[in-house]
């Protein structure tokens, strides 16, 4: 999708520190990070946000999922424990409008979230 940073980031045409690639699906580093591990796990294709993912997205949010979980063994943070969150629209605080996971670990993190 034209503009969209998260595209422009999947597509190389914006920097990022990315962390893993797949055939569908890329991490990469959050540019403001709120914990000592903060990815963000995108899927190639442009999806607004959760709230649009269908049926036919299964497979996909599982190696989105995977992904996650994949890195926060690399990262050292999943003995610990992690926290992956997805923001959909206003209300949560969404500001990209590509379907992102963070993953956020490497410290103790409070509930429920602001
Ligand atoms: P949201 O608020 O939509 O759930 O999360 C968007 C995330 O993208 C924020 O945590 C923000 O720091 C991150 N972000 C925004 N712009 C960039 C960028 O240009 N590069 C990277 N790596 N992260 C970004
Ligand atoms: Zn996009």
């Amino acid at each position: 999708m034209p503009d969209c940073l998260f595209c422009e980031i999947a597509q190389h045409r914006i920097p990022a520190e990315i962390v893993e690639e797949t055939e569908n699906v890329v991490a990469f580093r959050d540019i403001k990070p709120q914990a000592p591990t903060h990815v963000l796990v995108i899927p190639k294709a442009h999806i607004t946000s959760a709230a649009d993912i269908a049926p036919n997205h299964a497979t996909l949010w599982e190696q989105m999922l995977s992904t996650a979980n994949r890195i926060a063994v690399t990262e050292g943070i999943a003995k610990r424990g992690y926290r992956v969150v997805t923001n959909v629209g206003d209300d949560a605080g969404q500001t990209v409008h590509h379907v992102h996971l963070h993953l956020l670990g490497g410290r103790s993190m409070a509930w429920p979230p602001g």
